[in-house]
Order: structure tokens, then sequence, then C-alpha cells
């Protein structure tokens, strides 16, 4: 099964997620369980947990199309600690908002080492930070989205996302989620069923794709090797509409949630059915 869908608003809290994905035929979808441009935010309330549920199993989406984000502000690692404190204490605290609403896994960017430690010594961290917030949380697996390398993002070589892993304990609850415009400009080509071959088995080797719990599939403005994050509507970027037909009909994608983060809310919904009819064909 593809769970095809967008990262949709949770204006008004979590519960409304569900029904903005329903509103443009999505099968899955992506949301931020709390304000992401701010540090903290007041608890999900029973009422709220319930109607996400209720919401979720009205529009048939089970956990494992539903792929959270955390916020934009938190660094796993971080060079000072007070900043890495901030961060742990944040990464938790939306962990915790995951369990609470039943989810299974929650995607974020590994992090920065701002020019102040070197690449190594960041990804310790970042792997540390992981580790603290799997040993206070159940069920909710940490999926390591993979970025375009702008400004001092790690994460952006398959090799980063392998390293933090090596480092993890718990195995079976840390994850990738690789979005197709952070790679290409990361340098990865996938303009062609040949070049997403040849990324796909390298991630493979790198990595695992074993530990793929997720994809975003936008298309880019920048070109290949650029590092810089521009995303555009399927088809109308750099990469071509190619790579995301390549994605929709292979099954290595299959039971996952594929999240559209492109820049017009107003097609998503004609996105999505073209999707739908790339897997169909
Ligand atoms: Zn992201
Ligand atoms: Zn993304």
């Amino acid at each position: 099964m593809k769970y095809f869908g967008a990262h949709v608003s949770a204006a008004g809290g979590p519960e409304n997620a569900p029904l903005n994905a329903h509103k443009i035929g999505a099968t899955g979808f992506a949301l931020f369980t709390k304000n992401q441009r701010q540090w903290s935010a007041p608890p999900l309330t029973p009422a709220q947990i319930a109607a996400f549920g209720e919401n979720c199993r009205a529009g048939g989406y089970a956990p494992r199309s539903i792929l959270p984000h955390d916020s934009y502000l938190i660094n796993l690692g971080h060079p000072e600690r007070e900043g890495l404190e901030k961060s742990r204490t944040a990464f938790i605290d939306e962990m915790s908002r995951c369990q609470a609403l039943g989810l299974d896994r929650l995607n974020f960017h590994p992090g920065s080492h701002l020019n102040r430690i070197s690449t190594e010594e960041c990804l310790d961290r970042i792997a540390e930070s992981i580790n603290i917030a799997l040993d206070r949380t159940q069920g909710v697996t940490a999926v390591i989205e993979n970025t375009a390398g702008q400004g001092s993002n790690l994460g952006f070589r398959f090799e980063h996302l392998a390293y933090i892993i090596d480092k993890v304990e718990d195995k079976s609850r840390v994850g990738i989620c690789i979005d197709t415009c952070h790679a290409f400009t990361a340098g990865y080509d996938l303009r062609t069923a040949a070049a997403c071959d040849a990324t796909f088995s390298e991630l493979d080797r790198i990595v695992g794709l074993k530990y793929l719990r997720g994809m975003h599939l936008n298309d880019t403005l920048k070109t290949l090797g650029s590092h810089v994050d521009r995303h555009a509507p399927l088809g109308e970027g750099v990469l071509g509409i190619e790579c995301f037909r390549y994605i929709a009909r292979d099954s290595r994608f299959d039971d996952m949630p594929l999240i559209l983060e492109t820049p017009d809310e107003s097609r998503w919904a004609e996105e999505i059915a073209e999707l739908k009819r790339f897997s169909e064909e």
C-alpha cells in the first residue's frame, strides 16, 4: 500500500490535521504536533488526543501513514551546553507528544555544528541526544531526515546518517526519511530511473533501506550539489516528474508516509492524484 499525503496544517490542534489530509484525498499525512516556531507548548488535552484518534480512524490513517515533524528550533548537535540542553528537552517533549497521540515515528533534521565544533563531534552529540530521548519515551522511532547541507546543517551525506545510526543503542527505534529535494541538492542525482537506481542502491549500501520510515516528495528549484534548499511543485523543478513516478511505482517505498512539502498547497490534491495514478500504472 502506498500512503501519499502532504504536510498539512494542524492549526487549532493536531486533531485537525487528519481532516485537512482527508480533504485533499491523502492516504497519509505529516503534521507539527505543536507550533514549530516556539520552544514550548501547552500539553495536549485528553479531548485533543481522543479527537485526533477518532479523526485518524475515520480517515483511515494508521500510524505507519503519518509522519510528524519536530520544531525547526531544535538542534540536537548544538555546540553549546545551553542550546543542547534546551534542544534535548524540547525533543523529548516532541517525542512524548507523538507517543500520547499514538504515533510511532518522529521526523527531525539531525543538527548543525554552527562552525564551532567538528562534523564528528556534532554527529556524536546528535546520536547521544537520540539515545537520551529514546530512553525517556516508548514506542516512537526517531526518524532522521537527510538535508541539503545548507549552512552548517549535517545529514547531507548518507554517511552522516549511517554514522549516527551506528551510535544509537536501540536500532529498532531509529530510522531515516529521505527528502528528494535535499538529496538532489546535496549531490545525489534522481532525475532519471537509472539515477534513482544508483542513488537508492548507494543509500541501501551505506545506511540500509531497512531504516527507511518515510519520504518527502519535493521537486527543487536549485541544481545538483548546490546545497540550497528550495522546494518546487512535482515536475516543475530541476528534478522533473520521472523521480516521483519511480518512487510511486517502486514497492521499496510501500507502507510508509510519502509526503509532499511542495510550496503551492492549492495543488496538493492534484499532485496526490498524479502520484496515485503512477502507482497504479
Ligand atoms: Zn524536514
Ligand atoms: Zn523535508
